[in-house]
């Protein structure tokens, strides 16, 4: 008689995941922890456990007659808030250990216990969130953990987040500026790591689910220690194989390349569609892992407001197009609700001449002018394009229906000094 399989797969491509715990210290609004993600909403990681204790971890994962190949990630929500994360992680036997977390554990206090029992981490992973801790502080914590011998080969990162404005603000950009100049100077090494999103746009925004062909190779084992091959159907609580507490009675799990039925596909975790370690087959028999990760579909969450403030940063970024889209986005919310806001106008006016696009570019900063903005920058820059395009009259005229001659004159002769050019002021 052939002895029942280990039911835990264990090639290299699976990727072992113990969660010690769903709770976190911080709320970033782009965890990924959780779906629909929204910009600007603080965000914690999915859920409440009976968590298993540190020695019920211990005593389970160390039982196990096989080890992955791969290491096993410690992680969370932020692992190091479970009561025994250094218990956990200096007793497991036989695991190349990975870690994630956000720094804010007391290292000292863990290397002791990891040397104390000849424990190391081989590889660890940890982010820098930017409105949660100061750059100082975990730039101290991050060369702490470096230097202390306890993990072999560490990794920081930040995330990018770049083409994400959405995700940002004066804050976050104010504190990563500087986590990056003290990185370099410091001497600390760190890296950019893909912003994951929530696929909110095509396939993935979670309107309805379908039925599809899926393979995996993660085994995840959630807080209480049951058993997922799927990241949603963890925090869903739904299809668990078993329980490492009574490994003997877990299913085993399909191997990576096995197909299965689902019919939750369209609220995949964004983990599993990115990484490589899950795979997904139409109807069509077509296999394929990911989709477009759009940036802009995270607008329609926002506050008019908001998107103005994306826009400007995709403006002062470079990313014209981008500011140019929000902008429109932000202009077409603002009518839904029957508003008309002569300072987005103003905003789509610059960009629109910026993307070499003049004569749109009046139009908006003419619009802006008759919705009340009559700045200096806004009435002059209206004037600059007009001339460019020989319609400086037809420009003159209706902005002397909202700004008095006199401060129109004065203007003119700025931009004449400025430009060097004949006062036409008097005209
Ligand atoms: S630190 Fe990580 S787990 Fe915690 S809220 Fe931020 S992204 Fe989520
Ligand atoms: S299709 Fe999506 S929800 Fe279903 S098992 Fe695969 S990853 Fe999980």
């Amino acid at each position: 008689m052939t002895e029942p399989r280990f039911p835990l797969p264990t090639p290299e491509i699976h990727v072992w995941v113990a969660y010690l715990t769903a709770r976190c210290n911080f709320a970033c609004d782009y965890c990924i922890q959780k779906p629909q993600m929204i910009p600007g909403q603080r965000r914690k990681p999915w859920g409440r456990y009976r968590e298993l204790t540190g020695r019920q971890w211990v005593d389970a994962l160390n039982a196990f007659p096989v080890r992955p190949e791969h290491p096993l990630i410690l992680t969370g929500g932020e692992p190091s808030l479970h009561k025994d994360f250094a218990f956990i992680a200096s007793r497991l036997e036989g695991y190349a250990l990975d870690l994630t977390s956000n720094l804010t554990f007391d290292i000292d206090a863990v290397a002791r216990e990891m040397h104390a029992h000849g424990a190391r981490f081989a590889t660890s992973f940890h982010t820098y969130h930017p409105k949660f801790i100061a750059p100082e502080q975990w730039l101290d914590q991050a060369e702490r953990l470096r230097d202390s011998g306890m993990v072999e080969r560490p990794t920081f990162s930040m995330v990018q987040l770049q083409r994400f404005p959405h995700f940002r603000d004066d804050e976050h950009d104010r504190n990563l500026g500087k986590l990056l100049e003290l990185a370099d100077r410091r001497g600390l090494i760190y890296q950019f790591n893909e912003f994951r999103g929530t696929h909110m746009g095509k396939a993935f925004n979670r309107d309805r689910k379908y039925r599809i062909d899926c393979t995996s190779a993660w085994v995840n084992i959630d807080p209480e220690g049951s058993v997922y091959n799927c990241q949603f159907h963890l925090t869903e609580r739904k299809n668990a194989f078993g329980n490492i507490t009574a490994i003997d009675s877990c299913r085993p799990l399909p191997a990576m390349g096995e197909f299965f039925a689902c019919s939750d596909f369209g609220y995949c975790d964004p983990c599993h569609e990115n990484s490589g370690h899950g795979a997904f087959r139409d109807e069509h028999g077509r296999i394929f892992r990911r989709t477009d990760d759009d940036a802009r579909v995270y607008l329609q969450w926002m506050e008019p407001a908001a998107i103005q403030a994306v826009a400007r940063r995709y403006f002062a970024q470079g990313d014209l197009e981008e500011a140019r889209h929000a902008l429109l986005a932000a202009i077409g919310k603002q009518r839904e609700s029957g508003a008309d806001d002569g300072e987005t106008w103003a905003d789509l006016g610059v960009t629109l001449y910026e993307t070499g696009n003049q004569r749109q570019s009046l139009a908006a900063l003419l619009h802006a002018i008759e919705s009340g903005v009559t700045r200096t920058e806004t009435v002059a820059s209206a004037l600059v394009v007009a001339r460019e395009l020989g319609l400086a009259d037809h420009a003159r005229q209706t902005i002397l229906r909202y700004v008095p001659a006199q401060i129109l004159d004065r203007i003119e002769t700025a931009i004449a000094a400025v430009r060097q050019e004949p006062d036409t002021a008097s005209r």
